[in-house]
């Protein structure tokens, strides 16, 4: 532990805008509300922030782990924060700054790297883990930022919903030529749209989840797949044109994008053989799980794989992405149970009824130890699919407080929703 520090200076918390996808996961798990946002900037109040660092392991990409020695007189203001473009270089603090009598203990300012891991923030919580499984390959992140993007090539992109459906929603896939960009199941990467805001700034970068395995949309290319929601309307459903995805679904064959990262340690998939996979997702949600299936499918006749299990969310079949490929899959290999909520004819289902419906066989999972839970799509699914989990659970008696709690520690259970 680092000697304590003077009460006037203050080891201030940072969060680096050049590097920052703003992704809003920083905002969700502090637990007292230190992190905001603008149109420009995701920053931390230095009057709230209490250094607890439950932001720190979720962040995908690291850009919240940084701290700068400040009087506590000159700490960066949100204010300031908001209007940055870059971090400030760090300061040189007075040789003998008049800092008066006393000396505050650090533990309202510890030392980012001394600091003991925090246990799994009850509000990440939105519950999930915040390691990944014990088994998961190690991942690169970060290797290309907005300051030195790389170039992909675009060489495929289709619908892969109804025609006829509101929901557009691409299968896109870009090729990185002669040079690596590493990714696992999982991760995801950023796009840089081109243009400027409404402020005349670059438009900051958006996030995709890879719908590819680890070797490629094709097996042995340098190349990945994303599926990417055309927005036309906000959450609220109210007309509105989204920059990023837009700009995706129009892209052509060779045309050019600039993308970052990859992102992401902790969504990963179990590495050893026989682990299971308990899949949940609503719409483009669908992209790392048909990562991670594509992944078990590649290597089927190998005899490592363990059971798959699909819970996947659409209004209609049409609806849903990749639909005619998914039900090509034999169904020895993968246990797919769709959940239709506006099917004619068909009474409305949502994954977290189908999740009680198989409550044996899901239950059957979870009491194997190889057995990791992913659930991706939309925020509001989180607590259907939570309060479903610990519904089955209960059922044959155990605690879903103590069960859970094992899955977030081992890293089996996982939340990607946005
Ligand atoms: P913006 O111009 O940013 O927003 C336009 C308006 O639409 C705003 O009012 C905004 O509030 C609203 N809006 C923003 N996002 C959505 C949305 N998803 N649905 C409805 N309204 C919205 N998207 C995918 O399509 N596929 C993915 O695989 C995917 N993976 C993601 C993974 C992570 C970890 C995260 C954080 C996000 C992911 N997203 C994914 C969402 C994606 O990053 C963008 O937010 C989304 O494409 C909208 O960006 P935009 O520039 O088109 O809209």
């Amino acid at each position: 532990m680092n000697a304590p520090l003077p009460v006037q200076v203050l080891k201030q918390h940072l969060i680096d805008p050049e590097i920052c996808i703003r992704c809003n996961t920083c905002e969700e798990t502090c637990p007292v509300d230190a992190i905001t946002h603008d149109s420009n900037n995701y920053v931390v109040d230095p009057d709230i922030c209490n250094g607890c660092m439950a932001c720190v392991p979720p962040c995908p990409t690291g850009s919240i782990d940084n701290w700068r020695l400040v009087l506590r007189a000159d700490a960066y203001s949100v204010q300031d924060q908001l209007g940055w473009e870059e971090l400030p270089q760090e300061k040189a603090l007075p040789a003998t700054p008049d800092i008066g009598g006393g000396v505050e203990a650090a533990a309202a300012v510890p030392d980012a790297a001394a600091a003991p891991s925090p246990a799994p923030a009850a509000s990440f919580s939105q519950a999930g883990a915040s390691v990944p499984p014990w088994s998961a390959a190690h991942p690169y992140v970060n290797l290309y930022t907005h300051k030195t993007p790389m170039t992909a090539t675009v060489v495929g992109n289709y619908r892969v919903t109804g025609a006829d459906t509101e929901s557009d929603i691409h299968h896109i896939v870009l090729d990185f030529g002669e040079l690596p960009f590493p990714v696992l199941e999982g991760q995801s990467i950023g796009i840089l749209p081109p243009g400027v805001d409404a402020q005349g700034r670059p438009h900051h970068a958006r996030q995709y989840s890879l719908a590819s395995p680890r070797d490629g949309e094709r097996a042995g290319y340098n190349n990945l797949s994303l599926t990417v929601k055309r927005v036309t309307e906000d959450h609220q459903g109210a007309a509105a044109h989204g920059v990023c995805s837009n700009y995706l679904c129009d892209l052509a064959k060779n045309d050019t994008v600039q993308v970052i990262g990859p992102f992401g340690h902790t969504f990963l998939m179990p590495n050893h053989p026989r682990a299971n996979l308990i899949m949940i997702c609503t719409g483009t949600g669908s992209a790392p799980m048909r990562a991670m299936t594509e992944r078990y499918r590649r290597r089927i006749d190998t005899g490592e794989n363990g059971r798959l299990m699909l819970f996947f969310g659409a209004r209609t079949e049409r609806e849903l992405p990749y639909f005619g490929p998914l039900m090509k899959l034999p169904r020895d290999f993968i246990d797919i149970n769709l959940a239709l909520s506006r099917e004619p004819g068909q009474p409305k289902r949502y994954v977290q009824d189908l999740i009680r419906e198989r409550g044996a066989q899901v239950r059957d999972l979870l009491s194997d130890r190889n057995t990791c839970i992913y659930v991706c799509g939309l925020k509001g699914m989180e607590v259907g699919v939570l309060d479903a989990l610990r519904d089955v659970t209960m059922q044959s008696g155990q605690d879903w407080s103590i069960l859970h709690d094992v899955l977030r520690r081992e890293g089996r259970l996982h939340f990607e929703t946005y």
